[in-house]
């Protein structure tokens, strides 16, 4: 999406692009340079999405997913500061995004061609009801093929029309996955779950291999392949901003997951999580450049 933030100027704004899954693609694109990142979405043909893809060029994530539709464009978000407190304004209704999934043959080509395939709970609340079933069809069929299903549920109800149909999809997305990556406190507020033990329980019960609960500054809860623990977060007390603190740890766990050792892996989310928190925006180049 494009991204409006205030700068230190009253009343201007600088025009970036953000999102939580090109968030994870952008870091994991730096952490791992010799791996192929590419992003399935669909774009307009105007200077907006151009500029969204020079950006992607940029950044070391390939476009070979990208749709381009005529006479579309891509969703904008703004965010204003007022007293000191972020609020954020969107304008996706009409984002071509929504139609990324509209292709199944192009998705059943892309899900082929890759190990990893990663998606979150707004990818499933942009897609209209009938493809978001085509989408998690073709999942359900790279999982059987073998492949590894990355989703993080990123709770958000103002993309959904009740909590029901987002808590039942969010579900659904898990059931298809073989990687699932919660924050608790969404889980909690949502599913109900008392502690971080009943989200894993909670996603667990569908059988998949590995299970990690986010906690912000609190441990890491995980369970893979029948072995669980937890793992200790450094707490950081001086939080300037916690945007894109999940898609980043998501970024640097996956960096790591191809190794087998889940902890080493966890570690690697979290140090780079940590970073990410301590300075400005989504997209922190420096927080990275330690690995
Ligand atoms: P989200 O941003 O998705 O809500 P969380 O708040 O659970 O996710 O944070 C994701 C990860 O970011 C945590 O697991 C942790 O590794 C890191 N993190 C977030 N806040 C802090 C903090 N105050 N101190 C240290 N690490 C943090």
């Amino acid at each position: 999406m494009a991204e409006l933030s205030p700068t230190a100027q009253d009343g201007e704004y600088r025009l970036g692009f953000a999102g939580d899954a090109f968030n994870t693609s952008w870091y994991l694109a730096r952490l791992s340079p010799d791996t192929d990142v590419s992003f399935l979405t669909a774009i307009g043909d105007d200077s907006l999405s151009r500029q969204m893809m020079d950006l992607f060029a940029q950044s070391g994530i390939k476009e070979n997913y990208v749709q381009h539709l005529e006479n579309q464009t891509i969703g904008m978000y703004m965010i204003s500061l007022q007293n000191g407190e972020r609020s954020f304004h969107y304008w996706r209704g009409q984002s071509a995004a929504k139609k990324l999934a509209d292709d199944p043959q192009k998705l059943a080509t892309a899900f082929s061609e890759n190990d990893v395939i990663y998606f979150s709970g707004i990818t499933l609340a942009i897609l209209p009801d009938k493809s978001r079933q085509g989408f998690l069809a073709a999942l359900k069929t790279a999982k059987e093929a073998g492949k590894t299903i990355v989703f993080d549920p990123n709770l958000r109800p103002r993309l959904w029309e009740t909590a029901d149909a987002m808590t039942s999809a969010i579900m659904q997305g898990a059931a298809v996955s073989t990687i699932v990556l919660p924050s608790f406190e969404d889980e909690a507020e949502w599913f109900h779950d008392e502690n971080p033990m009943a989200t894993l329980n909670r996603y667990k019960a569908l059988g998949i291999p590995t299970v990690i609960v986010k906690n912000g500054p609190d441990p890491v809860l995980f369970e893979h392949n029948g072995h669980s623990g937890e793992y200790p977060v450094a707490p950081i007390t001086e939080v300037t901003d916690t945007t894109a603190a999940g898609d980043s740890f998501n970024a640097g766990f996956l960096a790591r997951f191809g190794s087998g050792d889940i902890e080493w892996a966890i570690k690697g989310g979290a140090e780079l999580a940590a970073r990410v928190v301590q300075s400005r925006g989504a997209l922190v180049a420096k927080a990275t450049e330690m690995d």
